[in-house]
């Protein structure tokens, strides 16, 4: 593919986009069709088929930007994630989730697949021997996330497709929180890489949407799918999704570089136990993610230490906002013991090393000395 060769910048900026032969506008038309033509035409197009201009073209940038064949875009991460998993999965099908893993997946697997009739075993860990141990008979797929959320572990992603490989299993992984920018899995041989759109490649925390990157066998069987579950994205907010990746290298790029300043600022503030960024040299798995990722990304994870009030922390907060999402340009931090994962006794909490103290941190693209000077007030006024 010619685009392989272009840099990321262009490749955020120019492919895809949808020939304007008409008018030579200097952006994408946008097709907001929902009926097309069937007589003397090439394709059968229907918004719910996946198949509108604005669709077919966006898919070009993602698969490019993921170096696979192709992709697919969806109403939200959550229909890519479900339609995905359903492509490969029937009844009397195993599963095996790594242990770190969004919340929604781990709700979609415990509420939706015993009605399916689908086995899932959700691994000790996210190292390699705890994913192999919980490989059964009947295991079709490996579902993995890197780094995890909210404690930044590091999943070794070319020791998981050579398992896969050799057990004959499918590899998944949430590639959300590095974003195409940062880690290309498909480098590695995992065979699909699932987007919660909604994050990095919106960017702007103004749009919700999926997208799923394979080869065109992979996304042709997840296709046959989709078009029966429906999780399409309507083209106005396609077309807002590829305005937005135009800046998706430069905006990803600045928050790695803010977070790692962040991290090592945290690092040393007297305030702050603990900090998990995978940039940090005293990471557990710096160096697995210096191998396989090319930025360490934008989020990153802190413990105050006992005895500060995360609540209070948070409400000193002025510039930095307080967000139930991520990855959009403003910072925002998030409790996840008051959050995502309240719901869990505090008891289960501490299994899975959320402590109340826990904060998780989306770096914005601000100047970084703003952000620094925002936490510190936050602190000083405790
Ligand atoms: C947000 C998120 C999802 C789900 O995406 P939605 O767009 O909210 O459906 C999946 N995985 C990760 C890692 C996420 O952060």
């Amino acid at each position: 593919m010619a685009s392989k060769k272009k840099g990321l910048n262009t490749i955020c900026t120019h492919v895809g986009e949808v020939p304007d032969n008409q008018f030579k506008g200097a952006v994408s038309p946008i097709y907001m069709s929902s009926s097309y033509a069937y007589t003397d035409v090439d394709v059968k197009r229907y918004p719910r088929y996946f198949n509108t201009p604005n669709q077919e073209y966006l898919c070009k940038k993602i698969a490019a930007l993921e170096h696979t064949e192709s992709a697919l875009i969806f109403g939200s991460g959550m229909a890519a994630v479900s339609t995905t998993l359903f492509a490969f999965l029937s009844k009397g099908d195993h599963v095996v989730l790594q242990k770190t893993l969004y919340g929604g997946t781990f709700n979609l697997t415990k509420e939706e697949f015993a009605k399916h009739g689908i086995e899932y075993t959700i691994a000790d860990g996210w190292d390699i021997s705890s994913l192999k141990k919980a490989i059964k008979k009947n295991t079709k797929v490996m579902y993995v996330e890197t780094p995890s959320n909210p404690l930044l572990t590091i999943t070794d992603l070319n020791a998981v497709s050579k398992l896969c490989k050799k057990e004959g299993i499918i590899s998944m992984i949430d590639n959300t929180f590095a974003s195409p920018i940062n880690q290309n899995p498909a480098d590695f041989g995992i065979d699909i890489i699932i987007h919660s759109g909604t994050k990095y490649m919106g960017g702007h925390s103004d749009i919700c949407a999926g997208a799923v990157a394979a080869s065109v066998e992979h996304i042709h069987k997840i296709w046959n799918v989709a078009k029966n579950l429906g999780g399409s994205l309507a083209d106005f907010m396609v077309w807002m999704l590829e305005r937005s990746m135009k800046t998706m290298a430069i905006r990803v790029q600045a928050q790695n570089k803010n977070a790692i300043k962040l991290a090592k600022f945290l690092n040393k503030h007297k305030a702050i136990e603990k900090v998990y960024y995978p940039g940090l040299k005293t990471h557990e798995d710096h160096k697995l993610a210096k191998k396989q990722m090319s930025g360490y990304g934008g989020m990153l994870s802190f413990e105050l230490k006992k005895g500060i009030d995360a609540q209070k922390f948070e409400k000193n907060l002025r510039l930095i906002k307080s967000s139930m999402s991520l990855a959009g340009v403003e910072s925002t931090m998030l409790s996840p013991a008051q959050t995502s994962h309240s719901l869990l006794s505090k008891k289960d909490r501490k299994k899975q090393g959320i402590s109340d103290g826990l904060i998780r941190f989306s770096v914005g693209i601000e100047d970084v000395k703003d952000i620094i000077e925002d936490i510190e007030q936050a602190i000083n006024k405790l």
